[in-house]
């Protein structure tokens, strides 16, 4: 399986999760002997095909006010932005090929059409699901990060791609009538349910006829006290379901962060979890 990595992804030293983690999961699957491929950034051209021009302009001519992020937004953070976003496009492109595929870049699912938010200023989870399109695939997004993807939505909603979103909070939340669009906001701590409700997304996908999925990675569920195990299970059960369906899939990582009692260790061993598994499909 192509994964896609380059040190570029964390050339932006902000000391946040977001930007730090991806090296951490790349030494980690180097250690195992795993190989990965190095991206080509994203240009201004292929962001402006969809997202609002304007602000890819001010992205690129670091004009945009740095209020709406939680990080200041610098040259670094660009590059960085480029190149994990040209990883989610060739990690598309390799899982179009090959059937699966990856990128160690972080989904960015608040980012909207022409805003960012929190640690999100392009969303390549919604980019790369055009792509996919673009090559004749009936795309879906589904999105299993702890919080909800309104910026997916805002990109996305308008158009025939249906949307699986599994949160555990309720920040950036989305709301619409269509039928192919499915939120599930579930807050309890029971981790069976919480697998079941996995199970409901992954059916309502298949419902809606998808042969190809953008899967955002997120391990922050458990900061709501799902388990390191059941995250661990989750990603087994997601990657045997795209095998079982002969559904094509690209990974990308999003949110999981360090907190009193999730170690760096804990954390890169729950989105090595995601490498692992959509490794031996
Ligand atoms: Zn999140």
């Amino acid at each position: 399986m192509k994964t896609f990595f380059s040190p570029q992804y964390v050339s932006h030293d902000s000391g946040l999760e977001t930007t730090k983690k991806p090296g951490w999961i790349a030494e980690r699957i180097s250690k195992n002997g795993g190989i990965l491929s190095t991206p080509n950034a994203i240009t201004q051209d292929e962001l402006n095909a969809f997202l609002d021009h304007d602000y890819v302009s001010q992205l690129f001519n670091l004009t945009l006010s740095s209020s709406a992020f939680s990080t200041k937004w610098t040259a670094d953070l660009l590059k960085s932005i480029r190149h994990s976003n040209g990883g989610v496009r060739d990690a598309v492109l390799a899982a179009l090929k090959d059937g699966c595929a990856g990128s160690l870049s972080s989904g960015l699912h608040h980012a909207g059409k022409n805003y960012g938010m929190g640690f999100c200023q392009v969303n390549g989870l919604a980019m790369g699901a055009l792509i996919a399109k673009q090559n004749g695939k009936r795309v879906g997004i589904l999105d299993v990060d702890a919080h909800c993807g309104g910026g997916t939505f805002d990109i996305l909603g308008h158009l025939d791609i249906p949307i699986a979103d599994l949160s555990t909070f309720s920040l950036d939340q989305w709301k619409s009538s269509k039928k192919i669009h499915h939120l599930d906001l579930f807050y309890s701590r029971d981790e069976k349910a919480y697998l079941g409700r996995v199970e409901k997304a992954l059916n309502h996908l298949k419902a809606c006829d998808v042969d190809f999925i953008m899967h955002n990675a997120g391990m922050d569920p458990s900061l709501s006290g799902i388990s390191k195990a059941t995250l661990n299970q989750r990603e087994e059960m997601i990657a045997h379901w795209c095998k079982d369906n002969k559904i094509g899939v690209c990974w990308v990582l999003a949110g999981g962060y360090l907190s009193h009692n999730i170690s760096e260790t804990d954390l890169v061993d729950m989105h090595y979890s995601t490498y692992q598994h959509f490794n031996q499909i």
